[in-house]
């Protein structure tokens, strides 16, 4: 998923746009029944893709289905779901080479030095980068061009990675059209990390919170213990500063609140530390791919002066939320003796959060 989408709808969206409902999409056989139910109709009338076939065992096997399922086009293109930040720009470039080519695909030039290795390593050659491409996708060609490569590939049991390998056995001429870097493949967590900042907007979440001030201290605020002779009254220890992140950091996430993760009912979270709840939080939004990005906090409280407190208080969310101290601030003002606010009833908390791809 990218963006609240699979992959593939992405670069389906991308063609879309120039050629619409003439899209095939190969599938495992086994998701082919999920195709037919929501989320995954809607997602492919959303592209218009009224046409899946299933895919084979191997990339040749796939495109053959696809291409057998593909109509009476003239050209066809061959794309990886694996390349979702591909654009309609490049397509279109690709599409008008065909219109006097055989077959083209994409590729990208090569920045970096490029060495070739043996075994143990070392240092072979070092081929002129000048002439080397990054092949990418889509591939293309001429309907027939293609269709004929892949029956002599079947008749002749032969087997290619790519289809500019297989028109090139072939005696096609493959030319290559100057692509986007950013049409990069995701093979790896960090290729998926990266798209995931290039296309998610950022998440960003608020939290509040509000405990009512009891006689007997110390404060527990912001992760720390504030000497006082007051506390904060609650289920757990009443630290509201990391009540008013978690709220934040859920929020951010699309989760429910506070109070539905950790009920005041729970006996097993009576007089809990927050910063395990905090753990716990961001452990779960780990899970659905998010970290901490940034948290602004504002604290109300009319007594006691935090003032000579604030930049602890900084540096233990710092540390708990993973995050440098240019991420993390914590203010802290009064309500000016107005309300039961500043009547120094309660201490309440604002917080402002932004989540990154973890
Ligand atoms: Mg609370």
């Amino acid at each position: 998923m990218l963006a609240g989408r699979p992959l593939w709808w992405h670069g389906a969206r991308a063609a879309a746009k120039l050629v619409p409902a003439a899209q095939v999409l190969v599938l495992h056989q086994g998701d082919l029944d999920a195709a037919a139910r929501e989320p995954m109709a809607g997602w492919l009338r959303e592209v218009g893709i009224t046409r899946l076939v299933a895919g084979g065992a191997t990339r040749q096997e796939s495109v053959s289905a696809g291409v057998a399922a593909s109509g009476d086009a003239d050209v066809l293109l061959v794309h990886d779901a694996a390349r979702p930040l591909i654009s309609t720009t490049s397509i279109e470039r690709l599409l008008e080479s065909l219109a006097h080519l055989d077959a083209a695909l994409l590729a990208q030039p090569v920045t970096a030095t490029l060495q070739e290795i043996d075994a143990a390593g070392r240092i072979t050659a070092t081929p002129d980068r000048k002439c080397m491409r990054l092949a990418a996708t889509p591939q293309g060609a001429r309907a027939g061009v293609l269709r004929e490569a892949l029956a002599a590939a079947a008749r002749d049991g032969l087997d290619f990675t790519d289809e500019a390998a297989l028109l090139r056995h072939y005696g096609v001429a493959v030319h290559v059209v100057e692509d986007s870097a950013l049409n990069f493949k995701i093979t790896t967590p960090e290729d998926l990390r990266l798209a995931r900042a290039l296309m998610e907007t950022p998440r960003s979440g608020f939290g509040f919170d509000i405990h009512r001030l009891v006689p007997g201290g110390p404060l527990r605020l912001g992760g720390i213990d504030v000497p006082a002779e007051v506390h904060l009254l609650g289920h757990s220890d009443g630290d509201a500063v990391l009540h008013a992140v978690i709220e934040g950091l859920l929020g951010a996430a699309g989760l429910p609140d506070i109070g539905e993760h950790f009920p005041d009912t729970d006996p097993a979270l009576r007089g809990i530390d927050s910063r395990a709840l905090l753990r716990r939080t961001i452990e779960e939004l780990r899970g659905l791919g998010h970290a901490p990005a940034q948290v602004d906090v504002t604290i109300i409280a009319e007594k006691p002066r935090l003032g000579p407190w604030k930049a602890e208080m900084k540096a233990a969310l710092a540390e708990l939320l993973a995050l440098p101290g240019d991420r993390v601030a914590v203010k802290a003002r009064t309500h000016e003796g107005v309300d039961a606010l500043g009547r120094g009833e309660a201490i309440s908390v604002h917080a402002l959060v932004s989540l990154k791809p973890a």
